[in-house]
């Protein structure tokens, strides 16, 4: 799903959309956050209350819609499997439809509805572990759309509309389903009963159109794994076409369903929905429904919505199509296992929407998507990408947060791992049999990309996914006459949930003609870390394109690192055992001296500091007892001038 994406001319014209981009934009305030999530507890409780005695294997759906009027008219067939001793199902479905009647065959069944959106069955007998059967639920009434509108009926040029969007909690806003992240039923068969002026839209293929009366049914026919969210439908005078994609050697149909007045624009667009079709399918994996189809249709919400095999679009933006495309494998083919992992849907359609920037060789807009996205993640010093309120669902659709922040996480796995490794990793995630057309948590994926990287990534989720906020690093250097450069990296971090973010991070070093650019694995505050540039550099840029999450960095240049014959120092002995002993020359008083050991990793193992007295010349470091015999460095700062001397403990 995406919302915030939208092109400025449709923010300037609709007044609906920039509620929705206000609304998203003000979770920044913890205050309203906090109380808008107070207010949605109040409401109802925004979980599934289905029961977890059974699990639904299969749906067959009949819905009459006319888009005329906001009602449905449904029969909901589940075949159900029973995964603990019971004789009552409890499925979630609003209390503002009305339930008739309950069939299993031609056995009429008790039920009873709830104010806490379920509808309680009483099946005919008790049923043991293991045991399959199928019911029918005939219902009807008019849907109060809630979330993200989940039953809407609109107009759109003067002809009425009615589409679905049932993310996050909303399926049960219109039909009986389990509405939680725990259950994918394997396949779904919709048939929609529609006035014949119009056409439907649906889940995988239309397979026949039967013309009865005044109506058509259009049967739609799905044999995928599929989450209750994800199936959807709209009706309208959709204008259709098809369009066809080569996907290794399987030759797949694109159809799609645009109002009429628009159609021939989103046609004229089409090719950047199959180029990235190829792309992805090439990248990553197969596309998941490569048996079925891919398509999109038109609505009104503003934005986009993954819709299994047929995403719902507002526009043809290319970041909007390319973005709800990559959620039919990040999203559809394995769908968060609980709404606090959202950023596994939402962090990787952002991602891969950048992601074909650069492949379509147009980095300099990669390159603006990226600042603009960094610069919207830390306009907050605070927030974590892991969803601390799911009952909020402004929280779960936080854009800076679940969108930008989940999608530079990526950005930052792929650097901190290698490119191999990383889309290695993303392979293998979605070809991992316990997830693929299933669930998953933030830990497959960890387990995913360290088993292609090699890497104990625990860090890496502590800091950037549960931790909020962001480093701000402080670089000191200087260079020596030989164009060594001696280098102090700090950094204080934005909030106290993390108090240090182990990162790689890149240095250049440049002047009017040279530059030279490292990378330091940045692991412990104060690191001290010496490179040879080879030239003369007057400027230090700190990660100058944009690998990491940070903010408010400073490059500080020193002067000149002193010879140690200027400062007349001396270190002794040398090798030492534990302690070293610094004799400085210069005995006038008040001069501010630090003595500070690293061992080879940058890391600092003992310090010591005073003030020159105008009498005393020799300053003592004692050293840790468990200290490993090789080499260190031992910095010596006199008065903000300091000396680098390679020491060798015994
Ligand atoms: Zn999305």
């Amino acid at each position: 799903m995406k919302s915030k994406f939208l092109p400025v001319v449709l923010l300037l014209l609709t007044a609906k959309i920039n509620a929705q981009e206000q609304v998203i934009k003000k979770t920044n305030d913890i205050a309203e956050m906090e109380k808008q999530s107070r207010e949605k507890r109040i409401n109802n409780g925004l979980v599934s209350l289905a029961s977890g005695n059974f699990t639904v294997h299969y749906y067959k759906c009949e819905w009459k819609i006319n888009p005329s009027k906001n009602y449905i008219t449904g029969k909901v067939t589940p075949h159900f499997i029973i995964t603990g001793a019971t004789s009552s199902l409890v499925f979630d479905l609003s209390n503002a439809l009305r339930v008739d009647s309950v069939y299993m065959r031609k056995t009429k069944l008790l039920f009873s509805q709830a104010s806490n959106q379920t509808l309680t069955i009483q099946l005919p007998s008790a049923y043991a572990n293991g045991s399959m059967d199928s019911l029918s639920i005939f219902y009807q009434g008019a849907p109060i759309g809630g979330g993200f509108g989940s039953f809407v009926k609109s107009t759109h040029n003067g002809k009425p509309v009615i589409w679905t969007l049932s993310e996050p909690y909303g399926a049960r806003d219109w039909w009986p389903c389990r509405n939680g992240l725990d259950d994918k039923a394997d396949s779904i068969d919709i048939d929609i009963i529609h006035p014949t002026k119009y056409k439907a839209s649906s889940n995988g293929m239309l397979v026949s159109t039967v013309l009865k009366g005044k109506n058509i049914t259009s049967s739609f026919r799905h044999r995928y794994p599929i989450a209750s969210y994800l199936v959807a439908l709209a009706v309208t005078n959709f204008s259709t076409f098809t369009d066809s994609v080569q996907l290794g050697n399987k030759k797949m149909p694109v159809i799609s369903n645009i109002y009429p007045e628009d159609s021939a624009t989103f046609h004229s667009t089409i090719y950047m929905t199959l180029n990235a079709l190829q792309l992805y399918n090439n990248k990553f994996t197969q596309y998941p429904f490569v048996n079925e189809r891919y398509g999109q249709t038109q609505f009104g919400w503003g934005g986009g919505m993954e819709h299994q095999t047929n995403s719902f679009i507002t526009s043809n933006g290319e970041n909007l199509v390319t973005h709800e495309l990559a959620h039919q494998w990040f999203g559809d083919k394995i769908t968060c296992g609980s709404w606090q992992d959202i950023w596994l849907n939402e962090g990787f359609a952002t991602y891969c929407a950048d992601f074909l920037y650069p492949e379509n060789n147009n980095v300099a807009q990669y390159k603006q998507n990226v600042k603009s996205d960094l610069d919207y993640i830390v306009s907050a010093p605070y927030g974590s990408v892991k969803v601390d309120d799911t009952t909020n669902t402004n929280r779960i659709f936080d854009g800076r947060l679940s969108y930008d922040k989940g999608a530079f996480l990526l950005r930052m796995l792929r650097f901190t791992m290698t490119d191999s490794a990383f889309f290695k990793g993303i392979r293998d995630y979605l070809g991992d049999p316990l997830l693929q057309y299933n669930f998953a948590r933030t830990a497959d994926l960890q387990r995913n990309l360290e088993a292609a990287s090699g890497l104990n990534l625990t860090y890496f989720f502590n800091q950037w996914y549960a931790g909020q906020g962001y480093p701000s690093f402080t670089v000191q250097w200087s260079q020596n006459a030989t164009n060594q450069a001696n280098i102090t990296i700090s950094q204080t971090t934005s909030h106290a949930s993390v108090s240090f973010f182990q990162v790689p991070l890149q240095l250049k070093f440049k002047n009017a003609t040279q530059e030279k650019t490292i990378l330091v694995q940045h692991t412990v505050n104060n690191q001290l870390d010496i490179e040879d540039i080879g030239f003369k550099a007057d400027t230090v840029l700190i990660d100058p394109d944009n690998y990491l999450i940070s903010k408010n960095n400073k490059s500080i240049k020193l002067a000149s690192v002193k010879t140690v014959a200027d400062l007349n120092i001396s270190v002794a002995p040398n090798p030492f055992t534990d302690r070293i002993n610094v004799t400085l020359q210069d005995k006038a008083a008040g001069k501010k001296v630090m003595l500070q050991l690293f061992d080879n990793a940058g890391q600092s193992v003992a310090t010591n500091t005073g003030t020159t007295t105008g009498s005393r010349s020799s300053y003592m470091l004692a050293t840790p007892r468990n200290l490993s015999p090789g080499n260190y460095v031992l910095r010596v700062t006199v008065d903000g001038k300091t000396t680098i001397h390679n020491v060798i403990k015994k």
